[in-house]
């Protein structure tokens, strides 16, 4: 093991999302046999650009926003990622998130390596206008690492179909070809795939039905907490509550709601903002806290980082926790959570749906092909049963938690695409 830093101690302390992704990546090749020098090429991108994004606003001003592009590793082929619209984005935050992608990409064995986007602003506090110029901005700043078969961006935190459109054509004025497979999650009308929008709740939903026949659960009837409204969280209380769960709570940024016969999804979903903010029209509503703790039998986090930690581990009641989204739990919380028994689906596992249709709408792209919903569904649930199979099995025969075998099964085939082009 190198030795830590004081800076890598400290940021361990604060749950920083790198050093522990750092970490347990480094566990992984450890078990896997791989020399310290592949963990070197590994625990850092090996291209990250940072830039500066001035944005004529509404008010005649020019502000100047940061944004960043990590490529983590290109050894199996392009990059590839969402990008992030949210005033908490870092560089450590996107470093670490293009580190997760790669691991999806090797969990669900695309032809890809990991990259991710972020710019530091507020969506929620812009117009249509500033951030079609923000977005626009941040393609032609970044335009010469990115491309169709150099590094493809995705929707991520707060960020949806009309700005990858926005972007899409930006980059092919720029390029001067139509360029649909520069990016993904494309609205239908330009090169989008069926099923996208609704990909990384589908794939969630597939890995708690497979974590639930683990524990002798049935979904009719399960109870079910989701945490975060937003593209993930949303999808996923509607595709639960139409198999038959109740979904008891849900929360967005501002509080949580609960009702233990069950939450009225459809009616939430009508209400719900294009952020996913609900709960600002009720009176009794919980905290974020409160939800986690509630009394249930699947839990799914589909906010942000660092919701389940030391501090609350002990008091999460549910029997499984589906991590939808990137980062919730943080090593410590996942190491209390496996010794009481609670069936933890990780990160990269759980959330891997996304960029399996994103794969897929790039590969429609290239062909000019469009498949239909049922086939795009199809090949989905074929993939994600395969890959959520493999890590329960490893994490079985290795005696490792859940996360460490995804990482092991994710770190792979990087690995020995990094060896067989020679780089290590
Ligand atoms: N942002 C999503 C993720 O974190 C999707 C990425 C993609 O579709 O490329 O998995």
């Amino acid at each position: 093991m190198v030795a830590e830093t004081g800076a890598e101690q400290n940021n361990k302390k604060t749950n920083d999302v790198l050093s522990s992704t750092q970490t347990v990546i480094h566990k992984a090749l450890e078990k896997l046999g791989y020399p310290e020098e592949v963990y070197e090429l590994l625990k850092e991108p090996l291209r990250m650009l940072t830039v500066k994004i001035p944005v004529k606003m509404d008010d005649g001003k020019v502000k100047v926003f940061t944004g960043y592009r990590a490529q983590h590793n290109d050894a199996v082929g392009p990059t590839k990622g969402g990008i992030r619209f949210h005033p908490a984005v870092t560089e450590r935050e996107v470093k670490a998130l293009s580190i997760w992608m790669s691991l999806k990409c090797g969990i669900v064995d695309l032809p890809y390596g990991g990259g991710k986007g972020g710019i530091i602003c507020d969506p929620r506090n812009m117009s249509f206008g500033e951030l079609e110029r923000l977005s626009r901005g941040y393609v032609r700043a970044i335009s010469q690492i990115v491309g169709p078969t150099k590094d493809i961006p995705a929707p991520d935190v707060f960020t949806n179909s009309q700005i990858m459109a926005w972007m899409m054509d930006e980059y092919s004025r720029m390029d001067e070809f139509n360029s649909p497979g520069f990016i993904t999650g494309k609205p239908l009308v330009l090169g989008g795939s069926h099923g996208r929008e609704s990909a990384t709740a589908k794939g969630v939903t597939i890995c708690i039905r497979e974590a639930a026949k683990k524990r002798g659960i049935e979904i009719e009837g399960a109870s079910v907490v989701v945490q975060g409204f937003g593209n993930a969280g949303s999808f996923l209380a509607k595709f639960m509550h139409d198999a038959g769960a109740k979904v008891v709570g849900i929360s967005d940024a501002y509080g949580a709601l609960y009702d233990p016969n069950g939450l009225d999804i459809d009616y939430l979903l009508d209400r719900r903002d294009s952020f996913g903010t609900v709960t600002n029209l009720f009176n009794n509503t919980l905290t974020n806290k409160e939800l986690l703790e509630l009394e249930c039998d699947i839990l799914v986090p589909a906010a942000i980082e660092n919701q389940i930690t030391a501090e609350n581990a002990y008091d999460i009641k549910a029997k499984i926790v589906v991590e939808a989204a990137n980062g919730p739990t943080t090593l410590e919380a996942t190491q209390i959570l496996t010794e009481r028994g609670i069936l933890l689906v990780p990160d990269v596992l759980a959330s891997s749906g996304g960029v399996t249709v994103s794969y897929f709408e790039w590969v429609q792209n290239n062909q000019g092909y469009y498949w239909s919903e049922e086939e795009v569904e199809e090949k989905l649930e074929k993939i994600l049963v395969k890959a959520f199979d493999t890590i329960y099995t490893t994490s079985q025969n290795r005696r490792v938690d859940m996360r460490l075998a995804a990482y092991m099964v994710g770190v792979r085939k990087m690995a020995e695409a990094s060896r067989f082009r020679g780089w290590i």
